[in-house]
């Protein structure tokens, strides 16, 4: 069946759901998206990721032209459309038509479209046996540069990043700031434990403030682990007892070397299996639900 996609207020078939080659996106990566998890019919914290999308907007002074509300109904309505029970949501607004050059002002109507799609789940094996990641070359934006805080349709900072690691032959790359402090990966935050402290990067170095990052924080602290945000480097990645990452399509899943060096026990730890659980237990109760 082919997908009906949410497009500037109308809902178009798959082959009709076009933009134009003068759209600032296109352009110039002019535009904030949002990636979100349908689980049973619950939009998973559909809330939170409109906020997000609405901060990313203001940081770019993007304005939407939907109210949040309004965008949350059409998001609602899309999956409805496509009859799905689980799968991905991509929501993307973008600078709009204009003609060449970068002033956003010209362009006078963002582009808003949305995807509901079902959703190619990783491996089982990532989660039981964990991954392995590298340290890359390639640093994370600097805060005052373009803060990474902001979901902007600008990837290049992270694909340069994922390209490099795949080279190393790893899934992910865990990515410095210009500090030499570990930020985050391509597309997922990281996490350490270490005696029982689990410990995340701050968004004030930039890492992005992931959906799934809050919602372990919450699960871990309703757990009575210690969360701390605080600033770390690779020593204490390669010193932690366990390491894990978390994200919308991944959720959470083990890291086990890093760097070539062994993390904790190199299997998925006791610490990182009872959130995956608990978040597991979460996904399809947390959020919206799609159908009256
Ligand atoms: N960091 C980056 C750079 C991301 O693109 C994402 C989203 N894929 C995340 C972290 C995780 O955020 P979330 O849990 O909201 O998906």
């Amino acid at each position: 069946m082919r997908l009906k996609i949410f497009m500037n207020g109308k809902f178009v078939d798959e082959k009709q759901a076009k933009v134009s080659v003068f759209d600032h996106c296109l352009l110039y990566g002019d535009g904030c998206f949002e990636g979100i998890r349908l689980y049973q019919g619950c939009i998973f914290r559909l809330a939170d990721h409109i906020e997000r999308l609405y901060s990313s907007a203001k940081y770019i002074m993007l304005k939407i032209p939907l109210s949040p509300v309004q965008m949350i109904e059409r998001v609602r309505e899309t999956v409805r459309r496509n009859s799905l029970r689980d799968g991905y949501i991509r929501l993307v607004v973008t600078r709009g038509v204009g003609p060449l050059g970068l002033a956003p002002w010209e362009c006078k109507k963002p582009t808003v479209f949305i995807i509901a799609d079902k959703i190619t789940l990783y491996p089982a094996e990532f989660y039981e046996k964990g991954l392995e990641i590298v340290t890359v070359p390639t640093r994370r934006s600097h805060v005052e540069s373009l803060n990474p805080r902001v979901k902007s349709c600008n990837y290049l900072n992270n694909i340069l990043a994922k390209i490099e690691a795949s080279m190393a032959g790893a899934l992910e790359a865990l990515m410095l700031d210009h500090n030499g402090f570990v930020n985050e990966c391509t597309g997922d935050n990281v996490f350490l434990v270490k005696k029982g402290v689990l410990t995340t990067p701050p968004t004030y170095l930039g890492a992005l403030r992931g959906i799934t990052r809050s919602v372990v924080i919450e699960l871990a602290r309703a757990e009575g682990i210690e969360v701390c945000e605080e600033p770390f480097t690779r020593f204490d990645v390669f010193d932690a007892d366990e390491c894990f990452l978390t994200g919308t399509a991944a959720e959470v899943v083990p890291v086990v070397k890093v760097d070539k060096r062994q993390i904790g026990k190199g299997k998925p730890g006791p610490v990182t299996k009872r959130l995956m659980k608990r978040f597991r237990e979460r996904t399809a109760a947390d959020g919206i639900m799609a159908y009256d």
